[in-house]
Formats: structure tokens, sequence, C-alpha cells
């Protein structure tokens, strides 16, 4: 996986919300090419995998049921810098938190219910990006 990539999940809040079109709008127009994207459902081992690096936290039940309550879109996303400058055009963790207009301060409830996923690292991207695609649906 090249290092210009990352991954995102427009969480399920968003896709509830009608918020599907509003956010890959952004996205794209913040300069990111769609590589591979699908509408997909989480089952709670998928979430729990997903997210395992979160296990022994507080919060770990409610992600993953929130994670696998409806569908989710995932995609992976190629731009110059793609990690860095999607974690900042998506914002904090915690929406109080958020910059002005970033995803989720326009588009997230809470630090729990917060509209978007962004990987982390070049590492994680490319893990997320093949937990979610085979290499035939990544273009
Ligand atoms: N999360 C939560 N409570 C917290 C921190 C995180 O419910 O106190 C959830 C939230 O959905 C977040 C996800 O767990 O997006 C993963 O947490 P992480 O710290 O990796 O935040 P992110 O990388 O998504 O900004
Ligand atoms: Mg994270």
């Amino acid at each position: 996986m090249a290092t210009n990539r990352t991954f995102t999940m427009l969480k399920p809040d968003s896709v509830e919300k009608g918020n599907i079109g509003a956010i890959l709008e952004k996205i794209t127009a913040s300069g990111f090419r769609i590589v591979a994207m699908k509408l997909t459902q989480m089952t709670t081992a998928d979430a729990q995998e997903f997210y395992a690096i979160h296990s022994e936290r507080p919060f770990f039940g409610e992600l993953v049921e929130y994670m696998t309550r409806g569908p989710i879109v995932a995609a992976i996303l190629e731009k110059e810098n793609a990690v860095e400058d999607f974690r900042t055009l998506i914002g904090a963790t915690n929406p109080a938190d958020a910059a002005e207009g970033t995803i989720r301060k326009l588009y997230a409830a809470s630090i729990g219910e917060n509209a978007v996923h962004g990987s982390d690292s070049d590492e994680n991207a490319a893990i997320e990006s093949a937990f979610h695609f085979s290499g035939r649906e990544m273009f």
C-alpha cells in the first residue's frame, strides 16, 4: 500500500442522518481521490477486531455496539500526505474540541458518535484498508 493513502469509514450515525453525500463532497473537494468505496455493515467480531487496540478501554462495548448497529461507508482515499491531511479534515475525536469547518465539527454528535473514522498512521491505513477491501476492489 502506498503511503499516500488513508482509510475512512462514514460511521452508522452519518448514514442514518443522510450525511453520506455531504461528507463525500467535502472529502473530494479537499483533494482526496476515492480509490475504493462500499456500503457495508460490520459484525460484532469485525468491530472487535478492527478496534482491538481499544479493547481494554471503558468505552469499548459501546463503541462496538455503535459501529455495528447499521451500515457504514468504507473507503480508501488517496492524496499527498493522506493520513495527516485527512486527520486534519475530520478534526478532533471529540467534536466539542474539533476545529471549525472540520467534518466532526459539522456532523458529529459526541465523542462516541463522531461521524467518521480516519487512520492514524500509514501502517494502520494499510491494515484497515486490507481489512475491508480486496485488491480487486481498489482502483
Ligand atoms: N471513543 C469513545 N470514547 C472515547 C474515545 C473514543 O467512544 O473517550 C470512540 C470514538 O468513536 C472514536 C473511537 O472510539 O472515534 C476510536 O477512538 P480513537 O481514540 O482512536 O479516536 P479517533 O482516532 O477515531 O479520533
Ligand atoms: Mg484512532
